[in-house]
């Protein structure tokens, strides 16, 4: 199902932090081997591709976990973007980056996500530093690969009740019993995971009946991408490795057991994100 494939050493920019090993997936979605290349959308070695069987967008080639917990960890990979960035759009990526300066450390800052939780156990998958406010009444737990993201956010959680693990997502989760969340934030986190169905079904499994998931994904469906084409912000490479859009993002939250929101459902063609609710039923 895996095919490993030699390195490549020709992509300007990453070159020197590329996996000594990469893997090409099958869709992550549906499982089926049938890409088709966006060669437009594909950046030196890293492939994008759509499934002929179920649409979904995703990068064919990827760095293996181990490459994700230091060498493309969050941190690191963003400074490469933002030099990247820069090349392409030096004005935009200079503003952005300021924005998201005040917007907070990695531009994760959101302080209303526990309007939409009971009070309780609230985990946030692909936490990072563990900058995301819950509220006073919220148990913060995280799972966060790399491991100077996740040293800070595990000394901020254990200070308010909880703690986050080291790892990659779906072996993180593990270390949690059924139905012991009371909500679970994937915030912008589920276009990185290498394995978005499955932890979608290991989010099933840990939140309680009736609970819910805040969920931010790219929006590959926005206008600004058909707009800007290959400078868009969505793109990151080689660490946002699905693409999702309404349509494909739904079916794989459905095919989950979720039912699904779209919260900013009015304005989305103009959107860079898609914002949604997944509700576990009763
Ligand atoms: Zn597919």
């Amino acid at each position: 199902m895996l095919a490993m494939e030699p390195p490549n050493d020709n992509t300007p920019g990453v070159k020197s932090s590329v996996s000594p090993v990469d893997i090409e997936q099958d869709c992550p979605a549906c499982g089926l081997n049938k890409p088709r290349e966006l060669p437009n959308y594909s950046e030196g070695k890293w492939k994008m591709v759509q499934c002929s069987g179920c649409d979904f967008i995703y990068l064919r080639n990827l760095p293996g976990y181990d490459a994700l917990e230091d060498e493309f960890a969050w941190e690191k990979t963003s400074d490469l973007e933002n030099l990247r960035r820069l090349q392409l759009r030096p004005l935009s990526a200079r503003l952005s980056r300021i924005t998201r300066w005040r917007l907070g450390l990695f531009g994760r800052s959101f302080n209303n996500v526990d309007k939409y939780f009971q009070a309780g156990n609230i985990l946030d998958i692909g936490c990072g530093a563990g900058s995301l406010k819950f509220g006073t009444h919220a148990i913060p737990y995280g799972i966060e690969v790399s491991r100077s993201l996740h040293a800070i956010a595990d000394k901020n959680m254990r200070e308010k009740g909880g703690y986050a693990v080291q790892a990659p997502a779906l072996v993180g989760i593990k270390n949690f019993e059924d139905n012991f969340f009371d909500g679970v934030v994937m915030f912008s986190y589920l276009e990185h995971e290498q394995n978005p169905a499955m932890i979608l079904s290991e989010v099933m499994r840990v939140l309680k009946p009736g609970s819910r998931v805040y969920l931010r994904v790219p929006n590959y469906g926005s206008i600004n991408r058909r707009i800007m084409g290959k400078k868009w912000c969505g793109f990151r490479y080689p660490d946002h490795t699905n693409y999702f859009t309404r349509k494909t993002l739904k079916r794989m939250v459905n095919n989950a057991g979720f039912d699904f929101l779209v919260l900013n459902s009015l304005t989305l063609a103009f959107d860079d994100n898609i914002n949604a609710l997944l509700a576990k039923p009763e």
